[in-house]
């Protein structure tokens, strides 16, 4: 079975001239979701990490099936207003505008040792921003693990440029 083959694209989704790739045909494949995970894992089973810390919505998905894996802790980084409890922010743009997300200021402790998770990386506006939240809490953030890297819109290279490891499993163009 070939990972990539159990994703599925969507044309002009969400908008005409975007190719959108559907991982929840992966997620659904019961197989492919355990090969997903155990892949993701593997460089970190056996260290230690103490937190997986996941992106709305699909970073959830991934990252409670990664946290389990490693034993480690599970930390959502959700879009501004949904978290109850007191939370740190940042801003970070989007194709159009800006958008804020959060975390809990408590959900990290300092020095702790954490991997990031998400879906896909595009232009990693998204996740350089959820990965400078993590050390603004104090975090080491030790990897940021994808299933889809989009190379050309360059967002690996910039995770990477933050002195962050980069993981990913499938690439498209
Ligand atoms: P970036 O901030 O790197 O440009 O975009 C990545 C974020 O947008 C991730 O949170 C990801 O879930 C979402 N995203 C952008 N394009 C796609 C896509 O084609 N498929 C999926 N599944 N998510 C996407």
């Amino acid at each position: 079975m070939n990972l990539r083959d159990t994703i599925r694209t969507i044309p002009d989704y969400p908008k005409p001239g975007i190719m959108f790739r559907d991982i929840t045909t992966l997620l659904g494949d019961p197989r492919a979701f355990r090969r997903t995970v155990d892949e993701l894992v593997q460089p970190y089973a056996g260290t230690k990490i103490e937190k997986v810390a996941g992106i709305e919505a699909r970073g959830f998905i991934l990252g409670g099936a990664v946290a389990h894996q490693l034993s480690a802790g599970f930390v959502p980084i959700r879009k501004k207003g949904k978290l109850p409890h007191t939370t740190v922010r940042i801003a970070y743009s989007l194709e159009y505008g800006v958008d804020e997300m959060e975390i809990h200021e408590d959900a990290i402790l300092k020095g702790e040792r954490v991997i990031l998770v998400d879906d896909l990386i595009a232009t990693g506006g998204t996740a350089t921003a959820a990965a400078q939240l993590l050390r603004n809490l104090g975090a080491e953030v030790v990897a940021a693990c994808f299933i889809v890297d989009l190379p050309e819109l360059g967002g690996a290279a910039k995770l990477r440029d933050m002195g962050v490891p980069v993981r990913t499993l499938v690439e498209f163009e």
